[in-house]
């Protein structure tokens, strides 16, 4: 299906931005792979559009082909699960513990796509799906064909990810995940705020069913599940990445903190770094929950999730997010990067 000068906003959990001027909904992989192909052949600039909860599309729009991934599939073969990538993810991992099986099951109640997932590695309390991906076919735009990465192509890591560094060269068609059959119990709960919800130690295992559920309590009490009668999850999810600092910065980021006889969350990263709280660094510099008069406001319920409430702009969102990252590296000389894929607008 083809639209044109159709809007956006309503496709986004942000529900603000400009018109496509090209809309094109796929429900086929050759509808999507043929879409692409006209889309380059014509030298058009595209954006693939799974549920739009990752995306803050600027007021302007965007001056080309939108292609809406609509794609069905949803294969189990013993433990090996294949979702087409316009699967709704949080709808798979519900049915993924129906089936009893673990993996997936601390991602319950993440909006968007089962294709998007591999993009940024999409991860919570815990899990990551860099842990269970096996493969993601994807359409190849530089070498016009489809092919077949293994999970060590896919060069996963924290947010991040080969299609997240090389945005205009895969559209994902397939994501293949290997689960396991732990007889109805779940991966052992990695996540303390989990463990202590569920009150289990971390490391122990839970009933799946129990895992899932906890989950979407965790989630709802932060504004985290989509619920279009509350504002508070008119957002895009987390704003800003938790940064990862090296041993350098963390030194000097430690010494700030001091001054303010703060204690800082730190978490060993990769590389002899270490990675803080984003959440704490917004409180602490001054942005609590629900801070802002503005149509886009702090969520009441969590200070990273930046939020429309009713009638923002995307320069409304933005100057909300500007005003929070330049006052967080006044106070801690610490640089916030978005986790959202900023469309025609920059921080
Ligand atoms: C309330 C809320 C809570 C959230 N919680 C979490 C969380 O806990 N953890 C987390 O990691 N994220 C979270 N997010 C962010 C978001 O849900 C995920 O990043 C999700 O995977 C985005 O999926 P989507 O289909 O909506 O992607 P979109 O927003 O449509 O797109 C995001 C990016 O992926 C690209 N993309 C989408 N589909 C494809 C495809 N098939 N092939 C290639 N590129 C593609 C787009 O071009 C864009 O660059 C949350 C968001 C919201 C609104």
């Amino acid at each position: 299906m083809v639209e044109l000068d159709a809007p956006l906003a309503p496709l986004t959990t942000l529900r603000l931005g400009g018109p496509a001027r090209r809309l094109v909904t796929a429900t086929t992989d050759d509808e999507v792979v043929a879409a692409v192909r006209e889309a380059d052949a014509a030298g058009e600039p595209l954006l693939v559009l799974g549920g739009g909860s990752n995306l803050v599309i600027g007021d302007a729009g965007f001056p080309g082909t939108v292609l809406r991934i609509a794609t069905t599939g949803f294969a189990l073969d013993g433990t090996t699960l294949e979702l087409a990538a316009g699967e709704v993810w949080a709808e798979a991992v519900a049915r993924t513990v129906e089936h009893g099986l673990a993996g997936i099951e601390f991602l319950a109640g993440i909006p968007g796509s089962a294709g998007a997932t591999p993009v940024q590695n999409v991860g919570a309390y815990g899990q990551e799906v860099a842990q269970s991906v096996t493969e993601v076919v994807a359409y190849d735009r530089r070498a016009g064909e489809t092919v077949t990465l293994s999970n060590a192509e896919c060069a996963f890591s924290y947010r991040h990810s080969r299609f997240k560094a090389d945005p205009d060269r895969y559209v994902v068609l397939r994501v293949r995940f290997g689960l396991a059959d732990h007889g109805g119990l779940s991966t052992p709960v990695a996540y303390a705020e989990t463990a202590r919800h569920l009150g289990v130690e971390q490391g122990e295992p839970v009933g799946l069913r129990e895992a899932h559920d906890a989950v979407l309590r965790l989630r709802s009490g932060k504004g985290m599940v989509l619920d279009p009668a509350d504002h508070d999850t008119w957002s895009a999810g987390s704003f800003f990445t938790n940064p990862v600092l090296t041993a350098e910065q963390y030194d000097a980021f430690l010494a700030l903190a001091a001054e303010r006889e703060l204690t800082a969350p730190a978490y060993p990263a990769p590389d002899g770094c270490t990675k803080t709280s984003a959440a704490w660094l917004i409180d602490k510099a001054g942005f609590g929950k629900g801070y802002g008069s503005g149509p886009a406001t702090l969520s009441t319920k969590h200070t990273l999730a930046l939020t429309n409430r009713g009638a923002a702009t995307a320069e409304d969102l933005l100057a909300l997010a500007r005003e929070i990252r330049d006052g967080v590296r006044a106070a801690f000389g610490v640089e916030l990067v978005n986790e959202p894929v900023m469309v025609g607008v920059k921080l």
